[in-house]
């Protein structure tokens, strides 16, 4: 009993109640007429900042794939922001912990060690990791700017939830802003829970990643993670040309375009038995 009592007190129940509520909200769109442009918005405001999410949070920001000038990462930062998952530094740092010991103490979410819930979402939304290792990000932080979005992480989400709510009225706001926020949290927290459970593993890597293709297609490309793990610099997480990887073809064409610059490669190892290594 007293470990369930200490275990509880762990969670900022502001946080807790507001992750509820938000799930309480998402099942308002059952109780507004259906029209498939919601769907459409839906779909949208999904895709667009799971990119913010995959592209920047954690290829960008976490682990400096690429090269971008000052005013794209800023709006690359503001973009991920949006989804709601706190800010752009406390992210990147937090992953970057996760890289160093994965599956080992103290990786901050590991199914392994501390079970799948708290993985899942047990540590966003308790109070264990409100801060964060600020040497981990001298690179970035380094920008007043991004330290500014960091500090203000909720005005990228007021805005975007202010500008729905005013442009696509109550139902738009349901579909296009709560569920689109709901499901874009439990489709990114599944790639710290169940792509360390659930899924094959191409490469003996120190840790449990796993690569699923159900998971690569709702994070687009983020589902290769036994991948990541191996080549976690790499711009890119599919190997082969079935491992769809959508963040890593639109990276393709912004480089293209110039905008996206020096995308750090994927080296192969040349062998099988380098593979396994
Ligand atoms: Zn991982
Ligand atoms: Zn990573």
């Amino acid at each position: 009993m007293k470990r369930v009592l200490q275990s509880i007190r762990k969670y900022r129940f502001g946080m807790v109640a507001l992750f509820f509520a938000l799930h309480l909200a998402a099942l308002g769109v059952f109780f507004v007429p259906f029209r498939w442009s919601y769907v459409s918005l839906l779909a949208a405001t999904y895709v667009i900042r799971m990119f913010g999410i995959t592209a920047g949070y954690h290829r960008y920001f976490s682990h400096r794939s690429y090269k971008l000038n000052r005013f794209f990462q800023f709006m690359l930062a503001a973009l991920a922001e949006s989804s709601g998952q706190k800010g752009v530094l406390w992210w990147a740092a937090h992953h970057r912990v996760h890289h160093r010991r994965s599956d080992k103490d103290p990786d901050i979410h590991s199914p392994g060690l501390r079970g799948f819930w708290w993985a899942h979402v047990g540590w966003i939304i308790s109070n264990d990791y409100d801060e964060y290792d600020p040497s981990l990000m001298k690179d970035y932080s380094k920008f007043p700017e991004l330290r500014f979005l960091d500090r203000h992480y909720w005005i990228p989400v007021v805005l975007l939830a202010g500008v729905i709510l005013s442009i696509f009225g109550l139902g738009g706001f349901l579909w296009g802003f709560v569920l689109s926020t709901v499901l874009l949290a439990h489709a990114t927290f599944c790639i710290n829970s169940m792509a360390h459970v659930w899924g094959s593993r191409r490469f003996s890597t120190d840790d449990d990643s796993r690569n699923n293709i159900l998971l690569a297609l709702i994070t687009l490309g983020e589902g290769w993670h036994n991948n990541h793990h191996r080549f976690m610099y790499a711009c890119r997480q599919g190997i082969v040309w079935w491992e769809v990887d959508f963040t890593y073809y639109v990276l393709r064409v912004l480089h293209w375009m110039g905008i996206v610059r020096e995308p750090r490669g994927m080296r192969l190892p040349r062998n099988e038995n380098e593979a396994q290594a």
